[in-house]
């Protein structure tokens, strides 16, 4: 039998929602993770989360793990040799996120804030990830990312692109300001 109610305790019974739904939720994690990387002209984030939208593990674009970093270089330009550019050092997003699992991935969704190259495209489809949900495909024209589709579409990997609004940026705003203010 259903509780009666009398109409003071009626006050606290309301519909609420979460501002975020597990989509922008996770993509705005994968934001906040490129945050952290120190690479100065692209910045990248991923985070892999299993079926019970729980976070397995995230990465951002770095270099090599455990080597002296003041010795490598942060610029891309091509007209150095390649051992003169970071490409030779840095270790993407994705990978990193794959790296540091302790879990099997087999079945997860990977958030990802720009679509994976594809020499992580190779290591996200040998982890079984089942789905890749991107917010930019910036360099959708090129070879790399044609072979990187090619690979999602032969394992069987979904992808689509999720768009963040200016709205859910903003609400995070306000409420990162409420937190501060609350101190
Ligand atoms: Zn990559």
């Amino acid at each position: 039998m259903e509780t009666q109610l009398n109409e003071h305790d009626k006050k606290n019974y309301f519909q609420v929602k979460s501002q975020l739904n597990w989509d922008q939720y996770f993509m705005l994690q994968a934001m906040i993770a490129s945050f952290k990387s120190k690479d100065p002209s692209t910045k990248v984030g991923a985070v892999i989360v299993d079926k019970n939208n729980h976070q397995v593990t995230m990465g951002y674009n770095g270099f090599v793990s455990g080597i002296d970093e003041s010795k490598l270089p942060w610029g891309k330009d091509q007209s150095a040799s390649l051992e003169h550019q970071k490409y030779a050092y840095v270790v993407h997003a994705e990978t990193n996120a794959i790296l540091h699992s302790s879990q099997d991935l087999e079945g997860t969704r990977a958030y990802v804030t720009l679509f994976p190259c594809h020499e992580c495209a190779k290591l996200i489809a040998s982890s079984k990830v089942s789905e890749v949900i991107f917010l930019s495909d910036k360099y959708h024209c090129t070879e790399g990312n044609r072979i990187a589709k090619r690979i999602f579409d032969l394992a069987g990997i979904k992808y689509r692109q999720l768009e963040m609004t200016s709205d859910i940026t903003g609400n995070l705003n306000q409420h990162m300001g409420q937190l501060l203010a609350e101190l």
